[in-house]
């Protein structure tokens, strides 16, 4: 990849494809193709053909998703198959005709089974039953990964998997009843804090474990298999630490200041017990994440004062 080439980014409003415009042009790479939704639809294969087809994109980002936290899966199944598997299906397809140069897919740690030992090697895909919370955006994610190695076996298009671990960072989706947990929990200490409430309520039961990357590091690392990294084989990438919700909800309620207690709701689900993943495969390729947990949480604390709370 060179400063100039056409690198395509899908998805380039969202968490996950905005870092990563962003952490392509920290690095000298602005030859940037987006497109908003109104203007192209990934779901609609012919449309996305006939983008690929005009714009000859040489790289393509594939971080356009459905994506949800664990109600909005349970809300919404049909949306986060249908639209996952249609924009992946019509996004690879396009890109192995048009004769790009290399496809960075983006899944997720979900794709694991839910009681896949820990932290999660990349090998336990496909070993074991699924986490029913998010099966339907797994599948869809799984599917993913193989339409990339297939069309890399049958196709020759240099097509690369990433699964990053729970994302979070400035841009995130701070909605109660969609955001995942960590945004989430952001939100109702800042409404209890303005509130002068003595109680945030947490979902579940406080023990499940979750591993959280900031987006700018798992952006930082998307540039990095890019560059660097031309097989096949999924590659993990995260922190390689976890900790209890109840831990996250302790130190998010340190960031905002928020005193008062945390409640536990039981009758809202716990998901998998713990998503840990092991990152060896990628340490190996020599990438490591920055920002450290509470540095990452004090700063979207501050971007979400500074640009959704007044809203
Ligand atoms: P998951 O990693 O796919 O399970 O997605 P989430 O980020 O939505 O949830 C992670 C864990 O946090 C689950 O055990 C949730 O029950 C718990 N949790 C606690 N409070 C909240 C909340 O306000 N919103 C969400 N989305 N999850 C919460």
């Amino acid at each position: 990849m060179e400063t100039n080439s056409r690198i395509f980014v899908a998805g380039h409003r969202g968490l996950v494809g905005s870092a990563i415009c962003r952490s392509l042009r920290r690095q000298g790479f602005d030859n940037l193709i987006s497109r908003e939704l109104d203007e192209l639809d990934l779901r609609d294969p012919a449309a996305t053909r006939r983008f690929f087809a005009a714009e000859q994109p040489e790289f393509v980002v594939l971080a356009a998703a459905k994506v949800g936290g664990i109600l909005a899966n349970a809300t919404f199944p049909a949306d986060f198959i249908f639209d996952n598997l249609a924009i992946e299906t019509s996004v690879i397809d396009a890109a192995a005709r048009e004769g790009v140069r290399k496809l960075l897919f983006l899944g997720s740690s979900c794709i694991y089974p839910r009681l896949a030992p820990q932290p999660i090697r990349e090998e336990s895909l496909l070993t074991g039953p699924l986490e029913p919370t998010n099966e339907w955006y797994a599948i869809a994610k799984i599917a993913g990964i193989k339409l990339a190695q297939a069309y890399r076996a049958q196709h020759g298009l240099n097509a690369i998997s990433l699964m990053p671990t729970n994302l979070y960072g400035p841009g995130d989706n701070f909605d109660p009843q969609s955001s995942h947990v960590l945004p989430a929990l952001i939100r109702k200490m800042h409404d209890a804090v303005r509130a002068g409430a003595g109680e945030v309520v947490v979902w579940g039961s406080g023990t499940p474990r979750r591993e959280f990357l900031h987006v700018d590091d798992l952006a930082d690392a998307a540039v990095f298999l890019m560059l660097h990294y031309d097989s096949g084989e999924i590659v993990n990438v995260g922190t390689g630490v976890d900790l209890t919700i109840r831990e996250l909800a302790e130190t998010i309620a340190r960031a905002a200041g928020f005193t008062g207690k945390l409640a536990f709701d039981a009758s809202k689900p716990d998901g998998t017990p713990r998503k840990l993943l092991d990152v060896s495969r990628l340490t190996a390729l020599g990438w490591k994440p920055k920002v450290a947990l509470v540095d990452g949480i004090a700063e979207t604390w501050r971007w979400y004062l500074a640009n959704i709370a007044h809203e």
